[in-house]
């Protein structure tokens, strides 16, 4: 049997002894799918499509543990809420658009790594991450208005 994308990750959480749990696939089964972020409340309604339904804490509880294992990558936009994303190699950002809320991942040239250094450099100030996302109109919108 072919091995999934959920079924290697699961396997690496096992050798670092971590339970193997129905819920815990179903939710990566989730992320495996979906190509734009995902918070807590439409996690727990694609999870009902599935048939489970864990508790709101549960839910809550894998997302924090899937992140803290690096698994899973947290991205918050201007709403403020909490959505989640497989955490990719590449290092990224996203385009957001403000009426249909699609949202497309982009990688922004050296210039911005470059200028992250020399902010770095000037503030002696040691950074450890950032986040920078794009608001506007896709593409698609911008044809239907
Ligand atoms: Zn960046
Ligand atoms: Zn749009």
């Amino acid at each position: 049997m072919k091995q999934t994308a959920t079924d290697i990750i699961v396997e690496r959480l096992q050798q670092g002894g971590f339970r193997d749990t129905a819920t815990r696939r179903a939710i990566l089964d989730v992320f495996q799918k979906r190509v734009k972020p995902v918070s807590a409340p439409e996690l727990s309604e694609f999870l009902s499509e599935k048939g489970f339904w864990p508790n709101k804490t549960t839910v809550y509880r894998e997302l924090a543990f899937l992140r803290d294992q690096e698994i899973l990558h947290e991205v918050q936009f201007m709403d403020g809420t909490r959505r989640y994303e497989m955490a990719s190699e590449t290092h990224h950002h996203h385009l957001v658009c403000v009426d249909c809320d699609a949202v497309e991942e982009v990688v922004v040239r050296e210039d911005l790594e470059q200028e992250e250094k020399r902010l770095a450099r000037a503030k002696r100030f040691k950074i450890l991450n950032h986040s920078l996302e794009f608001y506007g109109i896709c593409g698609k919108c911008q044809l239907s208005r």
